[in-house]
This record gives C-alpha cells, structure tokens and sequence, in this order.
C-alpha cells in the first residue's frame, strides 16, 4: 500500500496501471485486463483513465415511430430491457405504431442571486435590461446565432429569503447545450453584476429542461393486448389502473419511471447523450405538480388503450462526446442521422414501449416469468457456467426449487463431475 497517487493525472497510462496494480495487489492477469478495452483517444475525455468499461449493446426492433420503421441500439446490462422494449414495439406496430410531438427546443440556464434586500427592484431591474442581456448571452458564443439558434427569452423568478433566480432560454440547436449555455451563462451573470452590484451566487443550465418536451403516443385496440388467459379488454383496464396507482403512490411510481428509464437511458447512453441529466429532468418533471408520479398514463374506454408518455429529453447530435465515440457515430447512423429533436421523438417513444411491456406483464403473469428467464442467463454465467453449459443449466435452473447462486454452482459442479 505505498504506492504514491500523487500527480495521478500527469502519469502515463503505463505509469497509471503499474500503480494501480501494486496499491490492489492484482495478479498480471487482472492487470492486462486493462489493457482489453483500452482506446488511447478516451484518455483525452477523462481524467486519470485506466481502461473503458464494457456494457452489452444490442437492437430493439419492431419499431415505427410516426410512420416510420426504426431500429433502435440500446445500451444496457439489463437483461430483459431490449426484448421488453421490441416486444412493447411490436404490439403498438399492429396498432400503426407510434405517434410523437416535441415542444420548442430550448436549454433553461440559471444565475442566482443571493442576499437580495430588495428582491422585486432587483427583479425590475434586471427585467427591463433583458433585451441587453440576451445580447451579451449570444456574444459569449456567437457560432449558435449564426446557427439559428441562441439565446430567446430571460425570466426572472423570486425564490425567497433573499434569492432570485435569472433563467435564461437558449435555442441550442443540435446539441445538449450544457457547455454552451454555461458560458452564456457566467457572461451574463457579470453584466448583471455590474447592473444590480451583487455577485452572483452560482451560474449553471437546469437540468429541469421544462423547454425541451418531448411526448410519445400509441393507441391499442385491446384485442392486441391479449395475454394467455387474460382477455385484451381485462388487460387494458388493468393497466389503466396500474397507471391510476402510479398516479397516486410515490412508491409505485418510481418503478413505474424506472421502467420507462430503462429504455429512455439505454438510447441515451448507446447516442452519447447524458443520461443523468434525463434522469434527473425526468423525475424533477414527475414531481411537477409537488407530488411524485407516473411519467405516463394508460386509460381505457374498452375497446382502445391509449398510452402517453411526456418528459423532459434535451438531447443532442453533436457535442460532449458523441464526436469522440466511434461507437455513438455508429448508432446514430443505425438510428438514420436523426436530427436532436428527432432522436428525442425516438426516446421518448423507446421509454413509452418499454413501460408498455412492464405494465402488461405486470398486470398479467408477473415480470418474474419473462424476466427472470433472462435474468436466469445472467445467474449461471455469474456463478461460472460456460457457454457450452449454459442450456443444460438454464433448462435445469427452470425446474429447480430454489433459482439463486448456490443451486446453480450445484448444478454447474454436478454437470461437470
Ligand atoms: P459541447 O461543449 O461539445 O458544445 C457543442 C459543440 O457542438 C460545440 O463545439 C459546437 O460548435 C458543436 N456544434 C456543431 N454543430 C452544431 C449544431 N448544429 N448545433 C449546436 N452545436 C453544434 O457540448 P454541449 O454544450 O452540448 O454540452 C454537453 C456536454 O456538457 C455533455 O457532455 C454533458 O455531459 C456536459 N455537461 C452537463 C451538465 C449538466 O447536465 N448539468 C453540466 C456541465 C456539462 P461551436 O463551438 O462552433 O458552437
């Protein structure tokens, strides 16, 4: 335990590993893992890189999203994600597929003030100076104006005990914006410093990015919805009232997010785009009206099943580091080039899809019985099987009584006596 992390991010790579590798005792073996998935280009994305991470990357199928049939890469090591969200994509392709709307795409970037003695004159103040300002934000980066795009609106919110939020509207084209909008940002907050003769608290965008929605329809005749011995009519109303429950209870909404997450991060990440901050857009945007709820809503009139689904998706085609990632490049190309507001039609689509298989098998045979076939894969693999082993073990995991890691070494040291 002496080795020395000083200056851990001036070291080469070289230097980085052999450190590492003294400070946690790995084996040569353990060690030249790093250099399995190591590309020399991410070493310039972040700091102190040792190696990248590998995630499974696959293809959800069946999709047409506003008449349109789409392949869709998702990222993820969750094994049922890509066959729920192609099974969801399916059933609503024997119904015409998906419709979509976005809002107008903007960023929302904020600059607080703080001990303000006379909040609501500070508030005018800045107000009628807001034309100047949106002047200043477009000359901290021009190329976005000249784009089409740059800064559309500043409001001017009071927070209490003395703060004042200034939130300024960018127009960021094609890209998330975050960077852009931050130096818009801290341009601004000093012409308002000089105005108001306050210094600004903080300057950073929101990543409740209320003026980037994006929403994903589909209509179902229940019959599609059948399910075994569940009638489509039963499933729908079912499902309808899981949404209900969704809307009610907190705690049954957060899964019913984390499904709908499931999707919507597995193409953010397979695109480049941040996926914490859709996270954290999506359920700040749950939570809108004070209480936590549902991103989407399924009502029934009995002969359709009508499914929404609404969140914030400010992502983008260019910037952060979908240029640097050959394999983001790939997807958008998989995805046909879509422009951002198109890739945020597709997402919020993927999120309405995947949420629609949860839902269904939830109300129905449960999710254990698909999911845990799949999940199945996973435990055997973890508990060593190798790939010739991995159908006797599955077949026999199914059967056995008790579906955890010491029944499946069990198994795995029987086949192999
Ligand atoms: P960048 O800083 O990479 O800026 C976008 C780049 O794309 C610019 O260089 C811009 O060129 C270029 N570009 C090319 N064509 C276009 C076009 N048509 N429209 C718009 N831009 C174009 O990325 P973002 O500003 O988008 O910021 C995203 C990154 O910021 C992500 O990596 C995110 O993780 C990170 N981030 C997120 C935060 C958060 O969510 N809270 C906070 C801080 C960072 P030009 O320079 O000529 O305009």
């Amino acid at each position: 335990m002496t080795a020395d992390f000083r200056h851990f991010y001036q070291k080469s790579w070289a230097e980085r590993t052999a450190i590492v590798a003294d400070y946690s005792a790995l084996t040569p073996a353990e060690t030249a893992r790093f250099k399995t998935y190591y590309l020399p280009q991410h070493s310039e994305i972040i700091e102190n890189y040792l190696t990248d991470y590998p995630l499974p990357m696959g293809l959800a199928v069946n999709f047409v999203i506003d008449d349109q049939p789409r392949i869709i890469p998702m990222v993820t090591e969750e094994p049922s994600v890509i066959a729920a969200a192609s099974n969801g994509a399916k059933i609503v392709k024997r119904a015409g597929g998906f419709h979509t709307t976005v809002t107008r795409r903007e960023m929302i970037g904020q600059i607080v003030l703080e001990q303000l003695t006379e909040p609501a004159k500070t508030a005018a103040l800045i107000e009628q100076h807001a034309a100047d300002l949106l002047v200043v934000a477009d000359d901290a980066h021009p190329s976005l104006k000249r784009r089409g795009g740059g800064a559309k609106q500043l409001r001017v919110r009071q927070l209490g005990q003395g703060y004042l939020s200034v939130d300024l509207f960018v127009d960021v084209q094609a890209a998330m914006g975050a960077n852009m909008l931050n130096t818009m940002l801290e341009a601004v907050a000093k012409s308002i410093g000089v105005l108001t003769k306050t210094n600004a608290l903080m300057s950073i965008l929101s990543n409740y990015a209320t003026a980037s929605l994006a929403t994903a329809t589909c209509e179902l005749p229940v019959a599609l919805l059948q399910a075994g011995r569940y009638s489509g009519a039963l499933v729908a109303q079912k499902m309808a009232a899981a949404s209900t429950v969704a809307q009610l209870d907190p705690y049954r909404a957060a899964t019913h997010n984390k499904g709908i997450m499931n999707g919507i991060d597995a193409v953010a990440i397979a695109t480049g785009n941040d996926w914490r901050a859709l996270e954290s857009g999506a359920h700040a945007y749950a939570a809108r009206d004070g209480q936590y709820r549902g991103l989407s809503t399924w009502t029934t009139d009995g002969k359709t099943l009508t499914g929404q689904l609404t969140l914030p998706l400010p992502v983008g085609v260019v910037g952060g580091s979908i240029k640097i990632n050959d394999v983001a490049q790939l997807n958008h190309k998989l995805l046909g080039q879509p422009t951002a507001p198109t890739l945020a039609r597709i997402i919020a689509a993927t999120g309405l899809a995947q949420n629609l298989a949860a839902l269904r098998a939830l109300v129905t045979t449960g999710i254990q019985q698909g999911h845990m076939h799949l999940q199945l894969k996973s435990l055997a693999m973890a508990a060593g099987a190798t790939p010739a082993e991995l159908p006797t073990i599955l077949q026999q995991l199914e059967q056995a009584p008790h579906q955890d890691l010491t029944t499946t070494q069990q198994l795995i040291a029987a086949l192999r006596q």
